[in-house]
């Protein structure tokens, strides 16, 4: 079989890698951004210092550098796979990056705040979610002088509840990262072509000669657009990553299955390696495993398990001496998500809780229980 992949970040080349070894197929990847395969969740860590790119990078073979415009391009394979991701969404204050204003979404995002930093540049972040927080963290360990704007009320406040927002915020701020809030920006203020300001809600115009914008993403549905695939927010795809035209499938970011989006690195990977049983190895449906993430906001550590949108209720518990926390989410009292700060958990066992539909009292009473390195945590007793 002659497979094309579109897309070589975590889905496609997932997906290339197991049609080749397990199916011997042959494959061709295609990517606009880079030859290789890299870890993207890594980019932070390489533009510390603290790794070098090499180590976050996996070669492709039969990768090429090439964006494919149309799938017209594709004639002549048994299947297409299109693993396009996600985009970053831009604001109407600014519609195009230059050499001044950047993403932190992709591999050449690195060389660009590595050159801000180099030329002394006086950076604005602009977004408080995850993206945002780890430019801040990377520009303050490198003493770059900058300016982190959220338009919410603190960090991450668009996917943690209030209390946990501040206490990020707090932790972050003793930490010496410098937040302002409740700033949205309105204009950007360019002279000579080169951006010197940001204009805020409240009139007051920032310094800035080089932008960071780190206002979300979206699923990348361009191509799929134009080949007429039938698109929700995502490409929309069943339950074996088929989309409306035969023979073409969706993975990962860019994925919009019956279970909803979920842009995270496990559920590339995942889907990834599904797609190719379906194309190769005539596997049926993908059952989702159940939603969970974790991030660390400057050592202070999130994690999430199961639904913990605000759509149910929730019982919280917060340390009187120290900056961590516990929240179970639950409907009717059965508990259907787990989320806390700077608690290590045990996922499994979180989500044994959540299938079992166990009661919020039975889950504070096993708590403990799901803590990670317990010799390292001050004991939790909810
Ligand atoms: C800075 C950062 C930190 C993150 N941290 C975490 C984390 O801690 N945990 C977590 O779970 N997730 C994290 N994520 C999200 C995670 O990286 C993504 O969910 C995952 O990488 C998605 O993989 P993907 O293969 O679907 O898409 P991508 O990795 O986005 O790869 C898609 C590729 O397709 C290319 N492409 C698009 N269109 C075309 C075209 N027409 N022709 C050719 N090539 C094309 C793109 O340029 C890109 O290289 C992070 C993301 C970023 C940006």
């Amino acid at each position: 079989m002659r497979i094309a992949i579109v897309g070589n970040g975590r889905a496609g080349s997932t997906a290339a890698r197991v049609l080749r070894e397990k199916y011997a197929c042959n494959v061709d990847v295609f990517s606009d951004e880079t030859r290789f395969h890299y870890a993207r969740t890594a980019l932070m860590y390489v533009s510390m210092g603290a790794v070098a790119p090499s180590t976050i990078i996996a070669p492709l073979p039969d990768a090429q550098l090439r964006e494919i415009a149309s799938l017209d391009e594709l004639r002549g394979y048994d299947a297409v796979v299109l693993a396009t991701g996600s985009r970053p969404v831009l604001p109407p204050w600014c519609t195009e990056l230059d050499a001044d204003v950047q993403c932190y979404t992709a591999w050449n995002d690195v060389a660009m705040l590595a050159d801000a930093r180099v030329n002394k540049k006086r950076c604005v972040v602009v977004g408080g979610g995850l993206i945002g927080a780890e430019v801040a963290e990377v520009l303050h360990h490198q003493s770059v002088p900058y300016t982190w704007l959220i338009r919410g009320t603190g960090v991450a406040d668009d996917i943690v509840p209030g209390d946990e927002s501040a206490m990020i915020t707090r932790h972050m701020q003793q930490s010496g990262i410098e937040v302002q809030v409740a700033s949205d920006v309105v204009a950007m203020v360019r002279e000579g072509g080169r951006v010197t300001g940001l204009t805020l809600h409240s009139g007051e115009t920032l310094a800035a000669d080089h932008v960071v914008l780190a206002m979300g993403s979206t699923p990348s549905i361009a191509l799929a657009q134009r080949a007429g695939l039938e698109i929700a927010t995502g490409v929309v795809v069943d339950a074996s990553f088929r989309t409306s035209l035969p023979h073409v499938y969706a993975i990962g970011d860019c994925a919009q299955p019956p279970w909803g989006i979920r842009p995270t690195w496990h559920d590339a990977c995942a889907h990834g390696e599904h797609v190719a049983h379906v194309i190769a190895g005539g596997a049926d449906a993908y059952v989702p495993s159940m939603p969970s993430m974790q991030a660390t906001f400057l050592h202070l550590e999130w994690y999430s398990v199961g639904d913990t949108s605000s759509e149910s209720d929730s019982w919280y518990w917060r340390d009187p001496h120290n900056d961590r926390s516990v929240r179970l989410y639950h409907r009717n009292s059965h508990v259907v998500g787990v989320q806390t700060l700077a608690i290590r958990i045990a996922r499994e066992m979180c989500e044994a809780w959540i299938a079992q539909s166990l009661n919020v009292d039975a889950v504070r009473a096993q708590f403990a229980d799901a803590v990670v390195d317990p010799e390292f945590t001050p004991t939790v007793v909810l």
